[in-house]
Order: C-alpha cells, then structure tokens, then sequence
C-alpha cells in the first residue's frame, strides 16, 4: 500500500479510541458523516472561550474577530474547489440546504409549466423532494436518467433526453448507496451543448475527490461541512455569479438585506443575498479547520489510500459465502453496498453494532435505488481518510460471525 501514515491520522481522531459494546470502535459509516478531528474540536472550543459574537454587525471586537474568523473560511473554500469569486461561494446549512436554494430560487426565476428538470435514478432524497416541490408549484416534470444493474447512469438516454424544455440537471457526483463516481464532466458539456445549467450533489465527492468547478464548468455545487470531517450545522452551495445574479432570495431576514423599508427592501449583494439570519458561526468557522486538515494530507493522497482499502475491503467481502455488493460500476468511490442471502440486514447491522462494527443499514435515503433492486435496504460500509486495513479485517470476521448466529 502506498506510504501514508495512518497510525498518525488515526491519533488524531480521539473518537477512534474509544470502545462501543467493550470492543474498540471501527467507524464505518463515514458517508453518514465523520468524525472530527482534535483541530475541528479545539477550534470549536476555542470559538466559544474567546471569539463568540454575531458577524457582520457589530463594530465592537469581538465582532469584528468572529467576523474575519467567520469570512476566512469562505476565502479558504475558494481554492479548495477552485471557485473564480468568493461571493460564489454561500455558507449554508448542509447539502440539503443548497439543492433547496437552487430549487427554489433558480426555479423562480426560470421553471415555468411545461418545463423539465432532469435528475438521475441514484439521487438521494434530497436532491429529489426540493425538485419534486418546484415541478409541482411551476406545473413542470421531473425526468429521471435510468441506470444499470451496476449502478451506471445511461449516457444514451440522457443525451435523448436533453432538449428545449429542460431548464436544470442536478445530479450526485458520487452515490452515497452505489459509490457510483459518474461521468460529471461529460455530462455537465452534453447539458452545456444546450445551454442548460448543471447542480451537482457533491455531499460524496468533496472528501473524496479534488473538484475544480472552473474546470468541470459546474454551475452549481452543493456539499456538506459533516461529511468532510467539520462540524455538522454548515455547508457550501457554490453558484456561478451570472445565475446568483439572476435568482431571487428565497428567505428574507437579516443579513440579507442592504435597506428595508415597509414599501421596498434592496437585497444585499452576493454572497449575502442568500445567507439571510444568524447562521451556524462556531461551524462556519471550523469548517475552515477541516479544509486545512484535509490539504494537509493532500486529496490525491486520500483519494489514493482511500481507493486501495475499497478495492482490499471488496475482494475480501466477496469471498464472504452468499455476500452480494450492490453498486459494482467501474469507477467507484468509497462506498460498499451489500446484502447477504439468507440474513436481514437489520440483523447483520445488529450484531456487528455489538461487536463495536458501524455500519448503516437501510435505504440510505434512496428509497427508489433499493426499489429498483427489488430490495428494502443494504449494509453499507463507507470508508474515510483514517480508516485501516485492520477496521475492514474485523468488519469481514464480524460479518462471517453475525451469518453463523443467523443462519
Ligand atoms: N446528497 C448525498 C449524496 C448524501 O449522501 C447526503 C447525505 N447522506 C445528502 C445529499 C444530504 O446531506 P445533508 O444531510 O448533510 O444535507
């Protein structure tokens, strides 16, 4: 395996030493959200001893300091995803919080009845219900890419599928159920081809890839602080400035503004105008702790250790008797969906909870992909930057286990 010391990543994951059941805990549902490490939490503390204030208001000190803490994370998120202006960039909530602003702002301004929006077959919850909102209040039809039995999207009938009436693609770089990495770039140019505008659900991607949305032309990208070990309560919806320009804000409220009377209220500009009320500060701040910590490893490292231990992890699971993966595209990232015949995955996820193993069982919030197995639901085993070899050694005994208490 390639060299990367991951007994000094690991150290610095308190959480990771800790025992679940009186056994040490292995943590393997990373693609629900991570753990954090001792810089993301000293800097939380480290928030609340000596920087706590509102931003963007006060002139006093502290203000000021929560302020500038505040705005250097979004000057640090500009080179990490390579973002041409800063005001590109808008802290939000969470992935789910920036597909929702899109939807509803770009969907103001620009779905009318009749139109289409074009998601995939892979999308969680979240980048189908805010859609599914817009279609029915603009009288306009949600159109769905199909996949393969792998879990490969179409790319024949995606391209049938582009025309006039579409108004946005909003599709998942990296499925959180499949690990499928689709072919983002290729799409985002046959939706360009038409000048149709392209969201990727980057929730998956951002920890896992380097993304440069100048080079892949995105015009919109949305990911979660959580998931790419920051605080949960913050995330990233990056928009080309020509449609922030041209979206209308969906949430009125401070911060937001730059005059309100009762006759008229000016909007403030870019970032701001879609920023509207006190938002998660201590996250926001942090978050850019977690940048730091994460391009202290460097991304192609990650990517590189991460991928080794998917291709270990699937090899030793398939030998599993019976075991089936469910998401078996060619290009994947670090996700392992799977079933074994014979056994519940509820079961399974039961007894290797007792034996200090977490994984996620279920749908993983995308219900239609289970559907479309014909399935209620999988074990997944999502793998993060301090996972180890060991961590899959004792998932794979600690399945062989749970099936010869079960059957
Ligand atoms: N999209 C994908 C692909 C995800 O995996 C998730 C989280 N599981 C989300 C969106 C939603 O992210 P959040 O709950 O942080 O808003």
């Amino acid at each position: 395996m390639t060299h990367y010391d991951i007994q000094s990543i690991r150290n610095d994951f308190p959480i990771l030493k800790s025992t679940v059941n009186g056994k040490p805990l292995v943590y393997l549902d990373n693609g629900a959200t991570t753990q954090k490490p001792q810089v993301v939490i000293d800097a939380i503390a480290h928030y609340y001893t000596a920087q706590n204030s509102n931003i963007h208001r006060g002139v006093h000190h502290l203000s000021q300091v929560a302020t500038d803490a505040y705005e250097l994370t979004r000057t640090k998120l500009k080179p990490f995803i390579n973002a041409e202006h800063e005001h590109e960039i808008i802290l939000t909530k969470g992935t789910t919080d920036g597909i929702n602003i899109v939807a509803q702002c770009y969907g103001k301004a620009f779905i009318h009845k009749g139109d289409e929006v074009i998601i995939s077959a892979m999308e969680h919850h979240s980048n189908i219900v805010p859609w599914q909102i817009v279609c029915e209040e603009r009288g306009a039809t949600l159109k769905v890419i199909p996949m393969d039995e792998d879990g490969n999207l179409d790319l024949s009938a995606y391209k049938k599928m582009l025309n006039e009436k579409v108004k946005i693609v909003s599709i998942t770089y990296v499925s959180n159920s499949l690990g499928t990495v689709n072919p983002v770039k290729e799409m985002i140019d046959l939706a360009h081809e038409r000048n149709i505008p392209v969201l990727l659900d980057a929730a998956q991607a951002v920890q896992h890839i380097p993304i440069d949305v100048q080079a892949l032309d995105v015009d919109f990208l949305a990911f979660s602080g959580h998931k790419m070990y920051g605080p949960t309560g913050i995330g990233v919806l990056y928009g080309k400035e020509k449609w922030l320009n041209t979206m209308p804000p969906y949430q009125g409220g401070g911060d937001m503004i730059k005059t309100v009377t009762f006759e008229k209220t000016v909007y403030n500009q870019l970032p701001f105008k879609f920023e509207a009320g006190t938002p998660n500060i201590e996250a926001g701040i942090c978050l850019a702790n977690a940048i730091d910590y994460i391009q202290t490893i460097g991304l192609d490292n990650i990517a590189r250790y991460e991928n080794e231990l998917l291709e270990y992890a699937t090899r030793a699971l398939l030998e599993i008797p019976g075991l089936k993966i469910y998401g078996t595209a060619k290009v994947k990232s670090s996700v392992i969906s799977f079933l074994i015949e014979g056994t519940h995955p509820y079961d399974v996820g039961t007894i290797l909870d007792k034996l200090g193993i977490a994984v996620r069982t279920g749908h993983h919030c995308t219900q239609p992909v289970m559907d479309f197995y014909g399935i209620p639901g999988t074990i997944r085993a999502s793998i993060a930057l301090y996972n180890s070899k060991e961590d899959i050694d004792t998932l794979v005994e600690g399945i062989k286990r749970a099936v010869s208490m079960l059957l």
